[in-house]
């Protein structure tokens, strides 16, 4: 039996690493999610099989399988419910669950190693899997809260002390106990720790701001990752120890490409601190020329190469069907247009490209920031819907903006803009943008799917 759940644990880590070479194509993603979780399906079976062959109570298999029954239709239905806008809360959600579980396997370990000796070293794995894992719970628990509107920031001096003092004693506790001056049990001493480990989330994330939440998701996630890869050191689990291994790597180096993308380091997001634009900068009087949608229905028309910048208002007003359905039509016309697509556009990584895969728009469509650049001078006319920051020149020329820095898409280099939103309201840097003032630019005020609804009646009229 041992031989069939080695080799089965195996496969799972291979198809692991499948999943996460494939996910780095938005094309071959959907594959490497099928993939990865294929991985994880066969995982589950080699430990059943494991479980089994050691004679467990039948009692734990029932509860195992009803846990495992009752996670999976709660998942699916939470899954499939959520709106594109709530994804980033619903991530944070199933982490905060993938972190508590890290840590109450910690605890149950802990209780078992009453009737045993066990190594320091184990132990030390054991208190590393469950204080971590017990931060990524409870700080994914405030995140979610944050994304959702339902807890605010919290920047005060005793929260900023309450988490210092925490973290000292999380980090000196141990070394005091393992010398020898804490006399309680080991298993007692695990339940100080998750509960010191539990309050610290709490406070490690109520100072950051709420905008900076999808950068504490993908670090918070990379934290279960690590949790889950001690638990498999004390399971001696090669396929928890891989997989943890796997989603902690992936899950930093997405906070540092995030933090990239935004120009700001870690420190200053973990810090909750946000560079504010100096008033004067960002109370310049500008020219604002608004259109209407028969004039962008003419020149798209008359357009043979377009592009479209999506943003976060895009994903709001829910129109990424219509935007596939603009496409379809202008490509009819014998027009060509591309998706221009921020690393950071939207509220987490790989926003729009989900967006718009969602409207069953082409891959060979969507193009990088990078690609297209130095070429945006090509574009007849570029269409941005419902996106503000990551198309402000004010990245390029004002050093006193809190965009400074910031890869933008320069949209402004192109022949014609049009930037579609509600009103002249701020993206989420909270700076006006250069953009919106500049001789080849208009707007077209209103909710991004009414207008694009509006655009495509009058296209169909010319
Ligand atoms: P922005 O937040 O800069 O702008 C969104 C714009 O959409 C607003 O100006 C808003 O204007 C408009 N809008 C909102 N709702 C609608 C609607 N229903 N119809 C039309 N327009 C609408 O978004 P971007 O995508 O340009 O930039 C993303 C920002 O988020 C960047 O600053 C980035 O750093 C940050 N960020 C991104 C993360 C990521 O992982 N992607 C993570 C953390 C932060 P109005 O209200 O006038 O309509």
């Amino acid at each position: 039996m041992n031989i069939i759940v080695e080799v089965g644990y195996l496969i799972a880590t291979v198809s692991f690493l499948g999943g996460l070479k494939f996910m780095s194509s938005p094309k071959r993603a959907k594959i490497g999610n099928i993939f990865a979780a294929s991985g994880m399906v066969l995982a589950v079976i080699c430990t059943f099989l494991m479980v089994l062959s050691n004679a467990v109570p039948t009692t734990n298999l029932i509860i195992a399988l009803v846990a495992i029954l009752l996670g999976t239709l709660l998942g699916k239905r939470m899954a499939t419910k959520v709106e594109m806008t709530a994804m980033p809360q619903l991530v944070s959600l199933f982490n905060a669950t993938g972190g508590g579980c890290a840590m109450l396997l910690g605890i149950i370990e802990a209780n078992q190693s009453r009737l045993t000796e066990v190594p320091v070293g184990i132990k030390i794995l054991l208190l590393l899997g469950l204080v971590t894992g017990a931060v990524a719970a409870t700080g994914s628990i405030v995140a979610y809260g944050k994304l959702a509107g339902k807890t605010k920031d919290k920047r005060t001096k005793g929260v900023v002390y309450g988490s210092r003092v925490l973290l000292g004693l999380i980090l000196l506790l141990p070394l005091i106990y393992f010398i020898g001056f804490v006399p309680v049990p080991f298993e007692i001493f695990t339940y100080i720790m998750a509960a010191f480990a539990l309050c610290y989330g709490i406070l490690f994330v109520l100072p950051i701001g709420g905008a900076d939440m999808p950068v504490v998701i993908s670090l918070l996630n990379s934290i279960t990752g690590i949790a889950t890869a001690f638990a498999g050191f004390v399971y001696g689990n090669k396929a928890m120890i891989a997989g943890g291994i796997f989603v902690g790597a992936a899950g930093i180096l997405l906070t540092l490409l995030m933090c990239k993308a935004m120009n700001r380091s870690l420190i200053k997001v973990l810090a909750g601190k946000f560079k504010k634009s100096s008033a004067a900068a960002d109370e310049e009087e500008q020219h604002i020329k608004s259109i209407a949608s028969a004039e962008i229905a003419m020149q798209l028309s008359f357009a043979s190469k377009i592009a479209i910048v999506p943003g976060y208002g895009l994903a709001v007003a829910q129109g990424q069907h219509l935007c596939g359905q603009l496409q379809k039509l202008l490509a009819n016309r014998g027009v060509h247009i591309d998706f221009i697509i921020h690393p950071v556009a939207g509220r987490m990584p790989g926003h729009m490209n989900v967006l718009l895969a969602e409207a069953n728009i082409d891959y060979e469509h969507l193009k990088e920031m990078n690609e297209v650049n130095d070429q945006m001078s090509h574009y007849d006319l570029v269409l941005i819907i419902g996106a503000n920051d990551v198309v402000n020149p004010a990245a390029e020329t004002k050093p006193d903006s809190p965009v400074y820095g910031m890869p933008i898409i320069k949209a402004h280099e192109s022949k014609q803009v049009v930037v579609m939103k509600r009103s002249m309201s701020t993206g989420y840097a909270g700076v006006s943008n250069d953009l919106f003032g500049m001789d080849n630019c208009s707007l077209l005020f209103g909710d991004a799917k009414d207008s694009l609804q509006e655009i495509i009646n009058q296209l169909k009229l010319i």
